[in-house]
């Protein structure tokens, strides 16, 4: 399997070099040349194995130079027990007969980002091997409040990594600033930024393309990569669990061989719902892919109208996790859906300098077929957290609301009741206190003293990496302008 960048076909890339390297120098992403197609007992193969091997059988079909063996390794050691308190993994929770949820939140962070952040250092690692770098790797990450945690807590005391965690300032929840800021590993690093995710991502992108700092670290042994969602070993992994939920739901007759699914994916940067996407390549059946997105509703704009357009006013909601304007893993998208690296540098220039692209007649009418966008707004959040606690029994967390809100307005807009698959990306403690605003609580306690009471409320406990925070120490404070990125680096590496 050969890598390249959607910015440009004439070089090519092995994987362990497209996972090293991270982004294309030319400032694209390293992409698949082209999506395996499942053989064609694949699902009734893998249906009775546990997650850990569907793992492996799945990532295999991307990486010719790793063995099963090494795979089966990784795919234990990040989805083992001593990480994930669930064995299934990721629970397919079923909420009605033709509506379930995927539950991507067992993981040692509480958010899905665990997914793929616990196997990224083992494919780094090993790709820093297999492609003979001997300098350390300096992992760069913007994060809007999960990826942060969750990159830290994958990479935290691997040997000859050092990462590094840009977070905006006022824009994560508590409970995930604390989680960052008493981060343990002796090759960590977090730092706040003044400004919004768009600006801690555009300062990592800028820190990427600065050759004077680049060539500072070199010389002193380093060199930089990403585990932001445009590092192809993030993708991967989340590849898995929409072909395991599948797995799941044929293996417990809730689906029959072949039966269709749509999928509902609340969407930030466009790793998650770009994941279900290539599952559906690989011969998932997939019928409609709905991306689901809360008031900073670019991509619904984008799906209905063929029309990107970043100027627009930036909203802090109550799932920040989504507070992005710039989707980075839509180029992959737009890559597989033109074969063209040149449209796709054309569009990606246009974003660059004018922050608006308008896509081909032909992209547009692809895109439509494949995808369906809603957006809801924080109220609307609240009452569908409230609803399903209400009706079902089952406790959301507001990023999770807003793809069943989705869900609930494509129903209702086609009334096309095909079983769906709803991706659940964080734990409902980890914003426990919009959730409880939602369920009617007036005066919500501060802090971590906030879990508690949501456990009062709903008789359910909190995951114990979030409980256990109570007894951390604040490690890390210090706060940077969005122009001095580089002295966090700097102080990093002393
Ligand atoms: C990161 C994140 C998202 C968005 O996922 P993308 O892959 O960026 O689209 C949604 N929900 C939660 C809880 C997240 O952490």
């Amino acid at each position: 399997m050969r890598y390249i960048s959607t910015r440009d076909n004439t070089i090519q890339y092995s994987a362990s070099q497209a996972i090293a390297q991270g982004l294309a120098r030319d400032g694209g992403l390293l992409t698949p040349f082209y999506i395996p197609k499942l053989p064609g007992k694949a699902l009734e193969d893998i249906r009775d194995m546990a997650y850990q091997q569907r793992a492996v059988y799945i990532m295999k079909q991307f990486l010719e130079e790793f063995s099963v063996k090494e795979l089966t390794d990784y795919a234990n050691a990040a989805y083992g027990p001593d990480k994930f308190d669930s064995p299934a993994v990721t629970p397919v929770h079923t909420v009605d007969g033709n509506t379930h949820c995927l539950e991507l939140w067992h993981g040692p962070t509480c958010a899905f980002k665990d997914m793929a952040l616990q196997m990224l250092p083992h494919l780094l690692t090993a790709s820093l091997v297999k492609t003979e770098e001997e300098k350390t790797v300096c992992i760069l990450v913007a994060t809007s409040g999960d990826t942060g945690k969750g990159a830290l807590e994958g990479f935290k005391n691997v040997p000859r990594t050092k990462i590094l965690v840009f977070y905006p300032k006022d824009g994560v929840s508590e409970v995930q600033q604390l989680q960052m800021v008493t981060q343990e590993g002796s090759n960590v690093g977090v730092c706040a930024v003044v400004g919004n995710f768009d600006d801690a991502q555009t300062g990592v992108k800028r820190l990427f393309s600065d050759e004077a700092i680049r060539r500072e670290l070199a010389n002193r042994g380093y060199f930089f990569s990403s585990a932001n969602s445009i590092n192809w070993g993030r993708v991967l992994p989340q590849i898995v669990y929409y072909i395991s939920a599948y797995c799941d739901l044929l293996r417990d007759e809730k689906l029959t061989p072949g039966q269709a699914v749509n999928i509902c994916v609340p969407t930030g940067n466009f790793g998650n719902i770009l994941a279900a996407y290539y599952a559906r390549e690989m011969g998932l059946p997939i019928n409609q892919l709905i991306c689901a997105s809360n008031s900073n509703n670019v991509l619904t704009d984008f799906l209905r109208e063929g029309v990107y357009d970043r100027n627009r006013t930036f909203y802090n909601t109550m799932s920040p996790s989504m507070d992005i304007l710039i989707s980075s893993n839509l180029e992959r998208l737009l890559f597989a859906l033109t074969q063209d690296t040149e449209e796709v540098k054309g569009y990606m220039r246009l974003l660059n300098e004018a922050g608006r692209y308008q896509v081909s007649e032909k992209v547009k009418s692809k895109l439509q077929k494949l995808f369906k966008g809603y957006f809801c707004d924080d109220r609307e959040t609240q009452r569908v957290i409230r609803t399903m606690f209400e009706r079902h029994g089952y406790l959301i967390d507001t990023h999770t609301a807003v793809a069943f809100s989705s869900l609930e307005q494509y129903r209702s807009e086609t009334g096309d009741e095909t079983p769906a698959i709803v991706a659940s990306t964080a734990s409902p403690f980890k914003f426990c206190t919009s959730v409880l605003e939602a369920l009617g609580e007036t005066s919500v306690a501060s802090g971590l003293d906030a879990l508690d009471q949501l456990t009062a409320k709903t008789g359910q406990p909190a995951p114990a990496p979030l409980a256990g925070l109570r007894d951390k120490r604040v490690r890390f404070t210090q706060v940077v302008e969005k122009d001095n990125m580089v002295d966090a680096v700097r102080s990093l590496l002393e």
